[in-house]
């Protein structure tokens, strides 16, 4: 490469590297990285990208593409991602926020107007603070028994303006109060699946945000159970689950004896939400 590149050329070098590395999104992973460095939208790298770049551009660009060639999450990386339209703060110490983690808050959007709103393991606070800000929830409790993914969340809540109560609990143990809605999107992951997950989650997500035990459904069965006693009548407990657990957190919740239990596809067809009414 001539000694000294534009940034088409460092972005091709980039993509290289990542494809190479055998990571899955490379192409948009090397331009969000170029992207993430330079501040640079998509719009004015065109203008921009015969241009030469400054040298320090080229080392911290390098050196950010090598590190997501290791399979660090990008969003490890940048700090942040988007979910909902809304941006969110986002470190080891929290699961990435997921797309598929969308269909939840879409489900629940139309219902949570002036309500009462209970989040249990709110991690980075996606879920909490979406329903608040695009919903308008009169109030949100969100509960986690990670205090550094607590400490996130409140950054977050501050980062999009909106007033959420943070708690932290080990599930149901210290809330009070009664709710409209009860949400959550706890470990469903089976442990021995956790092994076979992309590097990417299997060794920089939080275990604790992904392992579900040993059926995957552990946190379903307290969350059904215990949320009984925090549910307003007609109130509505939603929750996200792995693309194959639709039936059995059905079962789950027919089970704990809720009403009109029904299963949501995500935007792949995959069973994504459950969601149950309080008798
Ligand atoms: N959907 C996440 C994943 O695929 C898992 C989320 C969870 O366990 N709540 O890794």
């Amino acid at each position: 490469m001539a000694e000294k590149p534009s940034f088409s050329d460092i972005l091709v070098q980039g993509r290289n590297i990542l494809k190479q590395a055998g990571i899955e999104d490379w192409e948009l992973d090397a331009w969000y990285l170029l992207g993430h460095i330079t501040a640079m939208g998509r719009a004015e790298y065109f203008l921009r990208e015969l241009e030469m770049v400054p040298e320090n551009i080229v080392d911290e660009y390098y050196k950010l593409i090598n590190i997501r060639a290791s399979h660090v999450p990008l969003q490890h990386i940048t700090g942040s991602q988007e979910f909902m339209g809304l941006n969110f703060l986002v470190s080891s110490d929290v699961l990435v926020p997921r797309q598929d983690t969308e269909t939840l808050v879409e489900y629940l959007l139309p219902y949570v107007k002036n309500k009462h709103v209970l989040d249990i393991c709110t991690g980075s606070g996606c879920i909490a603070i979406s329903i608040m800000k695009l919903g308008g929830a009169a109030l949100c409790r969100a509960s986690d028994y990670s205090k550094k993914a607590l400490s996130i969340a409140k950054e977050n809540a501050v980062l999009n303006s909106v007033d959420i109560e943070f708690v932290y609990s080990n599930m149901f143990e210290n809330i009070t109060g009664s709710y409209d809605i009860i949400v959550s999107n706890p470990p469903y992951i089976r442990t021995e699946v956790i092994g076979t997950l992309m590097p990417e989650v299997r060794e920089h997500e939080p275990l604790m945000a992904l392992d579900g035990g040993e059926d995957g459904l552990g946190f379903y069965k307290i969350i059904g159970s215990e949320a009984r006693s925090y549910l307003r009548q007609d109130g509505i407990i939603a929750v996200e689950t792995g693309y194959d657990q639709g039936r059995q957190v059905m079962d789950i919740f027919k089970e704990c004896g809720y009403k009109n239990v029904c299963v949501q596809k995500d935007l792949s067809g995959n069973d994504r939400v459950v969601a149950a009414i309080m008798p």
